[in-house]
């Protein structure tokens, strides 16, 4: 069995190799050669902790496994992160665990991933101006994979709680591209493509505020409840997302779906705009949104990717199991 510790994942797999992984899992999942299995989330009752597991099987690349983990609150005092998760795969001839990898810094790439590959097939071609809704943990992770996919010139950004730019602005330094703090109606007059990556119980974006033509990455909302862009501004749009189930029970689709405003039937996975089995963005003043919900099949490819990569630069750790 291979074993590829947190701490060996920086270094060892980029964000493109994250976005190559994601973006074939995405292909496999629209193609039905890929499906994720029921999401396990409980309370444990112990710790504050929330824990869960999300799994699937890719029949294209036969990763197969799980990525287990959740939320312990009290983590940051004992100098971790709050977020913890590690992956297990398994051979999917035999049913033996292949390895085991360390999850965190994954996640967060894989998350960035998402967002980019939905920028790369749906923004318009002449986008220039990129907008950051959201500066937590995530943000940074999104700013730089998004920063990949087209030519921007700069950055604006607005966040609820002031003070938290910091990793963002030094994001978009290292890229020589300006960044500012704008408020909303700023954002979206100015913003070609907006990313939102907060934990928002509540729309933040108005449909007002939206352009047309302008793309959007909703990449916050993954829970039941939450909620980042006002419903009507999916009425308006042409909605993507990585997986249609999760979109309307616990994506950002989920207020359209019960407000009647969309139908389920509507929305499309990002992965038939891959296969080219669906056209993407069909005109330069369309609005599309892609509803990123974050499914376990990406964590399975990127752990996949992680496993070979230490397989190919000898840095795997073998044990016998
Ligand atoms: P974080 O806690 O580091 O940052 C939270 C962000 O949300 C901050 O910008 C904060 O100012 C903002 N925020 C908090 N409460 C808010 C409110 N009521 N209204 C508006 N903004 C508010 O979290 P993070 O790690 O950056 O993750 C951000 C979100 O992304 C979380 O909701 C997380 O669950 C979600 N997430 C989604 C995926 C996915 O695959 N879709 C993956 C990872 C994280």
């Amino acid at each position: 069995m291979i074993i590829v510790p947190e701490k060996a994942i920086d270094g060892l797999v980029t964000l493109e190799d994250c976005v190559a992984a994601v973006e074939k899992v995405f292909a496999s999942m629209a193609k039905r050669s890929a499906r994720n299995f029921p999401v396990v989330r409980e309370a444990l009752g112990h710790a504050d902790a929330l824990y869960g597991f999300k799994s699937g099987f890719d029949r294209e690349s036969l990763a197969l496994g799980l990525k287990a983990g959740g939320f312990w609150p009290g983590n940051m005092g004992k100098g971790l992160t709050n977020h913890q998760s590690s992956v297990f795969l398994f051979d999917a001839d035999t049913g033996r665990c292949r390895a085991v990898v360390g999850g965190n810094l994954l996640t967060a790439l894989r998350t960035a991933a998402a967002s980019a590959i939905s920028i790369r097939h749906l923004a318009r071609s002449d986008a220039r101006v990129l907008g950051m809704i959201g500066a937590g943990h995530q943000s940074a992770f999104q700013l730089r994979a998004a920063l990949a996919q087209r030519p921007f010139e700069r950055v604006v950004a607005w966040n609820l709680h002031p003070g938290m730019f910091g990793r963002m602005e030094a994001v978009a330094r290292e890229h020589g591209v300006p960044f500012e703090a704008v408020d909303l109606d700023r954002l979206g007059t100015e913003a070609d493509v907006i990313v939102t990556i907060t934990s928002s119980f509540d729309p933040i974006l108005k449909a007002s505020q939206v352009r047309p033509g302008t793309h959007l990455a909703c990449m916050g909302t993954d829970t039941k409840g939450k909620q980042e862009v006002e419903a009507d501004i999916l009425a308006k749009a042409t909605v993507f997302t990585d997986e249609v189930a999760q979109s309307v029970s616990i994506g950002e689709a989920q207020h359209a779906i019960a407000r009647g405003l969309i139908a389920e039937g509507a929305i499309v996975e990002i992965g038939a705009v891959i296969n080219g089995d669906h056209p993407g963005r069909t005109s330069d003043g369309e609005i599309t949104l892609f509803d990123g919900t974050g499914v376990g099949l990406q964590d399975l490819a990127v752990a996949s990717a992680a496993v070979d990569l230490a397989v190919a630069k000898g840095l795997a750790v073998e044990v016998e199991f």
